[in-house]
């Protein structure tokens, strides 16, 4: 890391502490070493060479912080054929797509498109694999659902991974089937097991199996191309929430060669809890760039594809309850031991059947082990019943919800659970126990945009163009802390990272304009200018008016 000095000045700088604005910042190699006045930061580097960067009125903050973004699995779903909703409107829709790219196929190659939802589809039903059929019957195809929880895939393909009618459903998953108990292609959850069996890493019912294999060349490529979307979009550290050896293997590779620019948290995926224990890792091991957050747990499915484990049960009747990964007792041995042993623990828990394990396992944790500053998080935390807020409260629990899946989603939670679904991601709840206000985005379910996510935490607005749940908005200051401090003190990072203050790493986004000088409608128009990592500038946008630089 080289010695250089820089000055930041000329624009709005937004600190996210209790400072809120100053007028310049100083930075020496990768550390800020002043954030006040110009005065002060001249002073500051008195006598060295310094590179001053007028910001020309844009503004400064501190780098964003996703704290659930899946990188590898968002740099799948750029280099597979794109089946999201609206540019895919039905299964037909679908099989158009995946057609275009048959002629393409040479041997040993395959068809794989990813973000549909069914929901948003004419028929209002899952594909089968008598419609990937339509695509080719002679190599495989396979499309992976828009939340990651199931695939489709066509009889070719099911055939491959060995499925057929004797083969009988796995803890915590599905295979879905027709009449007479034959496989229609689909495959929920834990049932995502079946790709990984020959060659890949197999995970059991302690997920949904998003660890596709693939060559060593195309993994990096995967890295590479997730970490340009999230650098664009001025994310500079992410939570990866679902690490396996697979992605540990190539997040190392990737740091090594030099490709790998931002940070990343690794939780790993709680199949490794006892080998992580056994070797002695614990939660903080690594360096700034690359280190171990927490292990993750799955308790449900997702509310999305409709298996998440509510105690009322879907309305649409789609499916029953859905579904636990564990019985409750194994996942409470689990999660205490985690605790236990020192690891802080994320728990994907979107129904309140599955929130109450989170509550009742932690509970007991601090019993076992009381007094301890873990902040067990639970991921997405989409539909807790109201009586379970001051559990999440008293416990310090922190939720980890993504505005962009109320946006995209709500009005299709609603019709599958009714009415109390407005309350999809209930920050309006939390604000009133004083729970901690973080956002992400679960990329890629939603893009790693943090402007958006805040747009629509601020609003509640829908992909439909509708308001659901206005009490549940935040304000912007609260968005955008809940993206960058908030998020920080979620991976236990807020000595190193998530606000402009000396001593913390250099870390910053420049946006066109601060999201304080628009009309709330205007903010998700606000463009990423410059991405700086470690006080080094990694991404500017060409379109936006390029700040003066002197020396
Ligand atoms: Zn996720």
């Amino acid at each position: 890391m080289t010695e250089e000095f820089k000055i930041f000045y000329g624009g709005t700088i937004l600190t996210m502490d209790e400072k809120e604005k100053v007028e310049a910042v100083a930075v020496r190699g990768d550390q800020i070493i002043c954030a006040g006045s110009l005065e002060a930061c001249d002073k500051a580097v008195s006598g060295q060479r310094v590179e001053k960067i007028d910001l020309d009125g844009r503004c400064l903050m501190p780098g964003f912080i996703d704290p659930h973004a899946h990188l590898m699995m968002l740099g799948m779903c750029h280099t597979w054929i794109d089946l999201s909703y609206p540019k895919v409107k039905s299964i037909d829709d679908i099989v158009a797509e995946l057609s275009k790219f048959k002629d393409t196929l040479k041997d040993g190659g395959m068809i794989r498109g990813f973000g549909f939802d069914q929901r948003n589809l004419a028929e209002k039903r899952y594909p089968t694999a008598d419609d990937l059929d339509r695509v080719t019957t002679e190599f495989p195809v396979q499309i992976m659902h828009v939340s990651g929880h199931s695939n489709v895939v066509n009889h070719h393909f099911l055939e491959q991974l060995g499925i057929d009618e004797h083969t009988e459903d796995p803890e915590g998953g599905t295979i879905g089937r027709g009449e007479n108990g034959v496989p229609n292609g689909q495959l929920y959850d834990s049932a995502n097991d079946f790709f990984a069996k020959k060659s890949g890493v197999v995970i059991g019912n302690n997920g949904p199996n998003i660890h596709m294999p693939d060559t060593p060349d195309n993994l990096l490529t995967l890295v590479k191309v997730g970490q340009e979307q999230c650098i664009q979009a001025g994310v500079t550290t992410i939570n990866d929430p679902q690490v396996t050896k697979q992605e540990l293997e190539t997040f190392e590779a990737s740091k090594k060669n030099g490709l790998l620019k931002m940070r990343i948290v690794m939780s790993f995926l709680s199949t490794y809890l006892d080998k992580l224990i056994e070797l002695g890792f614990r939660s903080g091991f690594g360096d700034d760039q690359l280190s171990i957050g927490s292990i993750k747990f799955y308790a449900d499915g997702s509310l999305n594809a409709g298996t998440a484990y509510l105690s009322s049960g879907y309305a649409d009747s789609s499916r029953t309850q859905g579904y636990l990964y564990h019985s409750p007792e194994e996942f409470q041995e689990m999660f205490v031991k985690a605790h236990n042993q020192g690891f802080q623990t994320i728990t994907h828990a979107q129904g309140d059947g599955a929130i109450q394990l989170v509550i009742d396992s932690a509970r007991e944790a601090q019993k076992q082990t009381p007094g301890k500053d873990m902040r067990h998080r639970i991921e997405h935390c989409g539909l807790p019943a109201r009586n379970q807020i001051d559990d999440i409260a008293e416990l310090d629990l922190w939720p980890v919800p993504q505005p962009q899946h109320t946006y995209q989603f709500v009005e299709g939670v609603i019709r599958a659970v009714g009415d109390y679904g407005k309350n999809y991601g209930p920050y309006g709840w939390f604000k009133e126990k004083n729970i901690p206000i973080v956002l992400s985005s679960d990329a890629p379910v939603a893009p790693p945009h943090p402007i958006l996510a805040v747009y629509a935490a601020v609003t509640r607005e829908t992909l439909q163009g509708n308001v659901v749940g206005e009490e549940h908005r935040i304000s912007l200051t609260e968005a955008l802390k809940g993206y960058t401090i908030e998020a920080a003190k979620a991976i236990h990072k807020e000595d190193s990272i998530g606000s402009i203050e000396e001593g913390k790493l250099a870390d910053f986004v420049v946006l066109e304009k601060s999201p304080y000088e628009v009309e709330v409608s205007e903010l998700k128009n606000i463009s990423v200018s410059e991405t700086w990592i470690s006080g080094e500038k990694v991404y500017v946008n060409e379109d936006v008016q390029e700040g003066v630089v002197s020396k």
